[in-house]
């Protein structure tokens, strides 16, 4: 169940609702957002969510059995709209590509790739700075200096930026450097740090654990709603399976089932989805036409030569091609 209160609620009033949600065999949890004020009530039993909503200082009640509760899509009415300004939107209707390299490597490459996307009207870089990689020899990105420079580069352009942190202590440095917090499959279930960008005003996307199911990437979602931030995108990245013949099975599946389940936007990493350069733009179309709010993918001016995942990576050619066709996919899907 819940509960949207009154931002003017007095203490009593709210001690009254928690003592009758109580009485009906209810646990609440108080969740201060940075726009709202909720109790979440958990229970079994059937409840007439009439008696509980007439008391003084509620504004609208629910009811969601969903494990997962503030981002369920059974309660709000609208879908998630994520705001970056200059009117780059995101979920409901707005539609966004994001693209750039796995790593950040240099000031060259940044602003090659920053050209790139400002000539293709892309609106929002990707880039890693504190890299998770399987082995301990592998490049692990520039860190903090790599995000000043990858921003410096990016704001002269207006080009907002999304990268991965990996660490509750990163956030507080990284914060004015950053446009989209990313979280990572394998931090997808890192709870500390989900906690923690519950305290940040900035948009999180959070991907899907490399062996998540949908439920739990909700719940991650959950996590971050219920410490009071409401800018939560959900990514589908691929999860494994013992197929071996590509780097992750893409679950093109949960891209729909997502746009059912909650209001948050939901956007598609076909690169590290599908991990070959030749499908990630086949794999991009069939999310759009799975409905998913945006794309993430992999670009750099020379993939061969890429620090990490040049693999999946687009070049510039093959890359503009890529928007030009997911933009027709959209317009396409829109009219459906
Ligand atoms: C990335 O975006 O480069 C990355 C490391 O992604 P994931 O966490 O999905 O593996
Ligand atoms: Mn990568």
């Amino acid at each position: 169940m819940i509960i949207q209160l009154e931002q003017d609620i007095l203490p009593g009033q709210l001690a009254e609702v928690q003592r009758e949600l109580e009485a009906r065999g209810y646990a609440s949890t108080e969740v201060k957002t940075q726009s709202q004020h909720y109790l979440v009530g958990v229970g079994k039993k059937p409840v007439d969510i009439r008696q509980i909503g007439t008391l003084p200082g509620i504004r609208d009640i629910h009811r969601v059995s969903d494990g997962y509760k503030l981002v369920s899509k059974k309660w709000r009415v609208h879908d998630t709209i994520l705001d970056l300004g200059d009117d780059i939107k995101i979920g409901s209707g707005h539609f966004q590509i994001m693209a750039g390299p796995c790593s950040i490597e240099s000031e060259e490459q940044v602003s090659a790739v920053v050209d790139h996307l400002v000539a293709n009207k892309v609106k929002i870089m990707r880039g890693g700075v504190y890299k998770p990689r399987s082995s301990p020899y592998s490049f692990r990105g520039l860190g903090q200096d790599g995000l000043k420079m990858f921003h410096r580069l990016c704001r002269e352009q207006g080009i907002r930026i999304i990268t991965e942190v990996m660490m509750v202590e990163q956030i507080g440095e990284m914060h004015d450097y950053v446009d989209i917090f990313q979280v990572g499959a394998r931090n997808a279930q890192n709870f500390n740090l989900l906690d923690a960008l519950g305290e940040v005003d900035k948009p999180v996307l959070l991907k899907r654990g490399m062996s998540g199911t949908i439920e739990e990437l909700l719940q991650g979602a959950e996590y971050v709603f219920s410490h009071g931030n409401e800018k939560i995108m959900l990514c589908e990245r691929g999860i494994r399976t013992y197929e071996s013949a590509y780097r992750n099975t893409m679950d093109i599946n949960a891209i729909a089932m997502l746009k059912k389940m909650t209001h948050l936007p939901v956007i598609a990493d076909p690169s590290h989805g599908i991990g070959i350069r030749a499908f990630v733009e086949p794999i991009a179309l069939a999310s759009v036409m799975a409905g998913a709010d945006g794309v993430i993918m992999e670009v750099h001016q020379t993939p061969e030569k890429a620090a990490s995942d040049g693999q999946q990576t687009l070049n510039f050619v093959e890359a503009t091609d890529a928007y030009r066709r997911i933009r027709a996919a959209r317009a396409l899907w829109e009219e459906f």
